[in-house]
């Protein structure tokens, strides 16, 4: 699979399957019957507006918050053998970002629609959020490449945990363990150095049955992920709902660019294709039944300063009240202090496209593939290094 070329289609060139290459052709192609199966590949863009905390700016303070919980870096909250000695950080984590705490967005709701009308072949999502699930697309239809909060095992035997199980231990705040082997439980979040789940490798091959392609909210900056638009098949459709044009899309003659907000550009899309009213109706079902202690009413900002407070007190309470930390205290202040010089730092290695079978640990230690949107600050952080 070789690199696909990044040059925007000359504008004298016309579309091949599309009336015209906007909008409106792809709502025409919609509308025609013409796109049966439509693969849709997403990331964290389509869930900032859901108020899940977006920490890929270092004045929110996630980096430095986690520097006082004495991790050897940053990103060890997510990597498995940091898990192995020392969970608690990870499970104070997950805590605030648990399904169940955030509504799905307009663009979660399109997805469903999507599926509702017999359309959607496969999505494909790196979100680990669970809200695709939660605005009513069956689990049949996802492949969670990431993983997700959807299920949980032990990481030693792989013994499945329960949901129910798993839920109370967060809420109560301890640490779930296996009860075969007493083995540390995770939710099937890939980590670093994890391998990817199977079933990304398993559907693979879909976006080249697809007649319609649809990627939304990434940068598709990490890898394998970062590959799937390429395979859709030269002659089919492809459109891109982002903030900036990425990976390349818009160099075929029937891509489409819709750049701007995720939930705008569902918006015009369903309403071009005659689904506007059942889009807002399947959004609105989405809705809380009662929001007492409501976080809607609250500002990003506002809701933003609650989680970072929220998680630093309550890491620091259970970094310091934890009897598993207690336990393990001897071996988890072997690891040095920052592990990993920012001297090993390379810059991304342009992205050229691969299928390797763990996931791409972005070297400027980036945790893009757990928080929302980070991946694409990454260049800017290169770029400000004199
Ligand atoms: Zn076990």
């Amino acid at each position: 699979m070789g690199q696909e070329e990044s040059s925007p289609v000359d504008e004298s060139v016309p579309p091949t399957v599309l009336t015209s290459r906007n909008l409106s052709g792809i709502a025409e192609y919609i509308r025609a019957g013409k796109a049966r199966s439509v693969t849709v590949m997403v990331g964290a863009g389509i869930s900032t507006s859901a108020g899940i905390p977006d920490f890929r700016s270092p004045d929110t303070g996630l980096y430095a918050n986690l520097a006082r919980l004495e991790l050897p870096y940053a990103e060890a909250v997510f990597d498995i053998d940091y898990f192995r000695s020392k969970p608690e950080p990870f499970y104070t984590l997950a805590q605030e970002l648990y399904p169940g705490r955030y509504r799905p967005t307009v663009t979660h709701s399109f997805i469903r629609l999507l599926h509702d009308k017999g359309l959607l072949l496969k999505l494909f999502t790196q979100n680990i959020d669970c809200l695709e699930r939660e605005a009513g697309v069956p689990g049949s239809k996802i492949v969670e490449a990431h993983g997700s909060f959807a299920r949980q095992s032990c990481i030693e035997c792989k013994t499945a945990y329960s949901s129910d199980e798993i839920r109370q231990h967060i809420d109560a705040r301890t640490i779930p363990r296996c009860h075969d082997c007493s083995g540390l439980v995770k939710p099937e979040i890939v980590f670093f150095g994890e391998a990817l789940p199977s079933a990304f490798f398993e559907n693979r091959h879909l976006p080249e049955e697809a007649d319609l392609t649809i990627v939304m909210g990434t940068s598709l900056t990490v890898q394998p992920f970062a590959s799937l638009p390429q395979l859709a098949q030269q002659g089919k459709p492809r459109i891109l709902i982002n903030k900036e044009a990425v990976g390349g899309l818009g160099s075929r003659p029937d891509d489409v660019l819709l750049l701007g907000d995720c939930d705008a550009g569902v918006r015009k899309l369903a309403e071009a294709c005659g689904w506007g009213e059942e889009l807002e109706a399947l959004w609105a079902a989405t809705a809380p039944a009662v929001s007492e202690e409501s976080q809607v009413e609250k500002t990003k900002d506002e809701k933003l300063e609650d989680e970072i407070s929220k998680l630093t007190s309550e890491v620091d309470e259970s970094l310091n009240l934890s009897k598993w930390h207690q336990e393990r205290v001897r071996g988890s202040t072997t690891m040095p202090v920052d592990s990993r010089p920012k001297s090993d730092v390379q810059p991304s290695s342009s992205g050229k496209p691969g299928f390797g079978n763990t996931l791409h640990q972005d070297p400027n230690g980036n945790l893009s593939h757990v928080f929302l949107g980070q991946a694409r600050d990454e260049n800017k952080e290169t770029d400000e290094k004199p």
